[in-house]
């Protein structure tokens, strides 16, 4: 995290957070355009010697001025919707290097993407494809398609964001898959480029992409087909507290140099959360502090619309404080939201540096599936989102959703 303490104050890329929050409407969020660039900066380097195309996944974080900086910088996009394509053409981003996934693309989402000729579209059915050889060859058009395939693959992350075992709703299982490649070749609208996978997300061991990449290689071999591309999909995890496992990247970067040599293809990735995840904070005021029971309540004035991921996962995100005490407060504490559900809560501690009514702290590590998961439920308007840059604060405060 791009987030530290001089003395008593927070600091983010050397500035002072409660400047920044003391002149914004709280809760918003921070980015450090520094760390984003870091991060994908050192993914780039750990697969230096395959020299993948990286497709940023945008519904991780789809604010457009950090996917402008991410294009510049050379990612693409993995888009899962017609308002992410349109966000990611927006930021500049060349079609040649957008992928489009998704189980349930519509009509009106295919159309546009087969129009913009994006790189490929990973389908996950035969009916989209039918549908996808139908549209294309309406508008006189052969469209690069990738198959996402179910390797069968327990991703060992939190069952809510594993993707790739048997009985979930993604991709085709090897059987069909191939099944699927015979009976497509008579489509003269649609060209088989690529196999699609992304088997879950926040892995943090090497071993489910290295059955992955055996299952994929059975099934090049089986299909007899030379694919262009093979895409690797996403999921690297994170640290979201110290004591977490890390992937061991590096590791992993060598098993995919050698099945490249093995197939001769080009390598997509699409992460997320390893791009942005520790890249952004929630900055947040201390409404009220009250005690029932045992228990000292500590209300937000973010919630669950605001960051959804506790509620929706369970997750856990470290709250620290922007000026920090050297008091403590002994006994447990929960931070809450304002919202009207109980799954409205944040974390609990044990102990907590001194904190009082109107002071600001911050919800750490909620650069991915933070913004992009907010709703405006309770009617509530959406956070905005500042960016620092080079010592400059942006504020990108306009949402669609805005009330
Ligand atoms: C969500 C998703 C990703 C990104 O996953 P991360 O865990 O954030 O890296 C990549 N590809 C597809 C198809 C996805 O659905």
């Amino acid at each position: 995290m791009s987030l530290n303490y001089k003395g008593q104050n927070l600091f983010i890329d050397n500035i002072q957070v409660k400047g920044i929050a003391r002149k914004n409407v709280t809760p918003f969020y921070l980015y450090s355009y520094k760390k984003i660039k870091d991060n994908f900066e050192t993914f780039c380097n750990y697969f230096k010697n395959v020299n993948p195309l990286v497709c940023f996944s945008v519904k991780s974080n789809s604010n457009v001025s950090i996917l402008t900086e991410l294009g510049k910088l050379g990612s693409g996009a993995d888009v899962v919707s017609e308002g992410e394509l349109l966000k990611a053409l927006k930021a500049k981003i060349n079609p040649k290097k957008i992928v489009f996934s998704g189980v349930g693309k519509t009509d009106s989402e295919l159309r546009l993407a087969i129009k913009k000729r994006v790189l490929l579209i990973n389908v996950e059915s035969e009916s989209e494809a039918l549908l996808i050889n139908k549209i294309s060859k309406k508008m006189n058009r052969v469209t690069s398609i990738g198959i996402r395939l179910n390797p069968n693959v327990d991703a060992k992350t939190l069952s809510k964001i594993s993707t790739g075992k048997l009985d979930s709703k993604f991709g085709l299982l090897s059987t069909n898959l191939l099944k699927f490649c015979k009976s497509s070749r008579y489509l003269k609208n649609i060209k088989i480029s690529a196999i699609s996978v992304h088997i879950g997300s926040q892995i943090t061991s090497v071993a489910p992409y290295k059955r992955t990449l055996n299952a994929i290689k059975k099934i090049i071999k089986l299909s007899k087909i030379n694919f262009d591309y093979i895409d690797l999909g996403g999921g690297f995890g994170i640290q979201y507290k110290k004591k977490d496992k890390k992937i061991d990247i590096k590791n992993y970067s060598v098993l995919v140099r050698k099945f490249q040599k093995e197939t001769n293809c080009k390598i997509i990735f699409e992460p997320g959360r390893y791009i942005v995840g520790n890249t952004g904070s929630l900055i947040s005021k201390i409404v009220f502090i009250k005690k029932n029971g045992n228990k000292y309540f500590v209300i937000l004035d973010a919630g669950m619309n605001d960051f959804m991921r506790p509620a929706l996962y369970n997750a856990k995100h470290e709250i620290i404080s922007v000026s920090k005490s050297k008091k403590r407060i002994n006994g447990n504490i929960e931070f809450v939201g304002p919202i009207c559900e109980s799954t409205d809560t944040f974390l609990k501690y044990k102990n907590f540096p001194f904190i009082k009514e109107g002071e600001y702290v911050t919800i750490t590590n909620v650069g991915a599936y933070g913004s992009t998961l907010s709703s405006n439920y309770n009617t509530r308007p959406l956070a905005s989102e500042i960016i620092i840059k080079k010592g400059n604060i942006k504020n990108n405060s306009k949402k669609t959703k805005d009330c």
